[in-house]
């Protein structure tokens, strides 16, 4: 590990002073957060037991026949893995977890229950469906850099320290490091070394749940798993988890998305989703992939930005999620992920979806569908059932796997790096819109019926409404928000004043889907952060019409669902 040396280095080389940085875009990298900073310091006046209401308890559990002795073994120690880093995610969250007496009330009436409750949920006394204002007394705004830079560490700084000294770049910019100072130089430690203790445990039981493994492409993963845990070096692990096969149990655990830190979307959260495969509908959805070629040919961009050689093996993994832990189990709850991020396993290796089928259910008879019955005129609110959202959230993330990587004629710059803080908002913004262009390039291949992609549409702008109220200040929820206002824009959706209700205008939404997404993947083959940002704004900010909507949602439907995982108690007659 070359880490400790390069840091040291860097601190000595500091020692010089830093320079001023002149920036090549006028701001420190949070004018999309800064804006909302003022604020943000104003705790907003609802009551913890109504903000708790908004999340909708639910009971995951599964099978349990389907677990031997030994793959009881399995899962046991992949539970104890994901405790641990939950723990750590903790940290990467927010530092001040690490000491919650000095700011969580400790009272035993509701209000304090609530909170208490309310911060396990959001990780953090930041509150992800109030724009990330806080919601505890005294708790100031969240730092834009999570828990993996100095609070009080600009981007300008940063920035220019990495200017003056790029022979640390690599380092301080990588997602597997936390950023500090030490004297004037800014430095960074390896997850390896920032979390010792809790990896050196996870690594311990990813290795009896190996040895315990029955198959032998998991036990290869959950090896490597546990090295990369204690080297920082995930390539090879990210490898062999795509390769998984004929495997019932499916962990996807270590540190993945960046979404935790606004300050550049650099820096990995560790999370972990234990599911059990369902092998038929896996091999279902599978057949999807041979068409991948044809809609990266279909990507509405000159075909200079185009990967028509990449390489899509793809695998889809459709699974009952027993266990959620670290980033999985914050705020609002995944329902499909697209990994590994690494660019240079998804040039080779494609990328794997794995579909989380039971939260998909849960979400749609909680939430989805009473939202389309109070916001959508009727006709269309009726025609919404679960398999064009299912459809819909597998093109989501299929459609990860499409469009630029990279910034075109930069084979070293990736997208994520160039637009920072704004790629999350836009690439989930991306995923949605390519997914219904997708969709709608293989509804006229004869894959799907022309009906079926009419509904594609109503539960694409239905899904809106879900997903907005995430919270602006969150990627999804961002990205939600700019593709409602640029199909209102655009007249794709229609709004009757008397009724107050929306519809999907199904003439108009193909060509405004696809112009849509025309836009976002040009913004990402350039790089273009000024663009991206002007784009962010102009779409960033919510209508009267849909703040009246979301205000009758308010009380009435849930915003998301609170699991609870029977593994627990069941792990303990194990
Ligand atoms: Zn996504």
């Amino acid at each position: 590990m070359l880490d400790t040396r390069w840091t040291r280095l860097a601190a000595l080389a500091a020692a010089a002073g830093l320079t001023a940085c002149t920036g090549d875009r006028g701001t420190d990298g949070t004018a999309a957060t800064g804006a909302v900073a003022d604020v943000s310091e104003i705790a907003s006046a609802e009551s913890m037991e109504a903000r708790l209401a908004k999340f909708a308890p639910v009971t995951l559990t599964f099978d349990e026949s389907l677990l031997d002795e030994n793959r009881r073994t399995v899962v046991k120690n992949l539970v104890e893995a994901s405790d641990e880093l939950d723990r750590i995610f903790e940290l990467q969250a927010w530092r001040g977890n690490a000491d919650p007496a000095s700011w969580l009330p400790a009272g035993d009436d509701a209000e304090s229950r609530a909170a208490r409750e309310y911060v396990r949920i959001m990780v953090g006394p930041w509150d992800q469906l109030d724009d990330g204002r806080p919601f505890i007394d005294g708790v100031g705004p969240r730092p834009t850099g999570a828990g993996s830079y100095p609070e009080d560490m600009t981007a300008a700084e940063f920035e220019a320290f990495v200017a003056q000294y790029p022979e640390v770049a690599d380092k301080l910019t990588s997602y597997y490091t936390v950023v500090g100072r030490y004297g004037d130089a800014i430095v960074a430690t390896p997850y390896s070394e920032a979390y010792r203790d809790r990896l050196t445990a996870a690594a311990e039981n990813l290795r009896i749940a190996a040895a315990a493994a029955e198959n032998a492409s998991l036990a290869k993963f959950l090896e490597e798993r546990a090295d990369a845990f204690l080297t920082d070096e995930y390539y090879e692990s990210e490898v062999s988890w795509m390769r998984l096969s004929d495997n019932l149990i499916d962990p996807t655990i270590g540190p993945y998305e960046v979404y935790e830190d606004a300050l550049f979307g650099y820096k990995a959260s560790f999370e972990s989703y234990i599911g059990l495969r369902d092998p038929v509908e896996s091999e279902r959805l599978e057949s999807l992939v041979v068409y991948l070629p044809s809609l990266e040919e279909n990507l509405p961009i000159p075909d200079e930005h185009k990967y028509l050689d990449r390489a899509f093996t793809s695998p889809i993994s459709v699974v009952t999620l027993i266990y959620g832990a670290g980033e999985a189990r914050k705020g609002t709850q995944t329902i499909a992920f697209n990994l590994p991020n690494d660019p240079r396993v998804r040039e080779e290796e494609g990328s794997k979806k794995v579909m989380l089928r039971n939260v998909i259910d849960a979400k749609f008879v909680t939430i989805l569908k009473p939202i389309a019955e109070m916001v959508l005129d009727e006709d269309q609110a009726a025609r919404l059932t679960v398999d064009p959202y299912f459809t819909r959230v597998l093109m989501h993330e299929l459609a990860h796997g499409l469009g630029p990587d990279y910034v075109t004629g930069h084979p070293d710059l990736t997208v994520n790096k160039a637009l920072r803080d704004l790629y999350s908002a836009l690439e989930e913004a991306k995923a949605d819109v390519v997914g219904t262009h997708s969709l709608g390039v293989l509804a006229a291949q004869g894959v799907y019926t022309e009906e079926f992609q009419e509904e594609v549409y109503i539960d694409h702008v239905a899904d809106m409404f879900r997903c907005v109220r995430f919270g602006a200040e969150e990627a999804h929820g961002k990205g939600c928000l700019i593709q409602f206002n640029y199909l209102w824009e655009n007249g794709a959706i229609d709004y009757d004043d008397e009724t107050t209700r929306f519809r999907a205008v199904i003439d108009l939404m193909p060509g405004a889907i696809s112009d849509m997404a025309g836009q976002l993947l040009l913004l990402q083959a350039t790089g273009d952060y000024a663009g991206a940002e002007a784009f962010l704004e102009r779409y960033g900010t919510m209508t009267p019409e849909m703040l009246g909507a979301l205000e009758r949602l308010d009380g009435v439907v849930p915003v998301d669902i609170r699991p609870t995982y029977a593994v627990k108690e069941m792990m303990e007659t194990w």
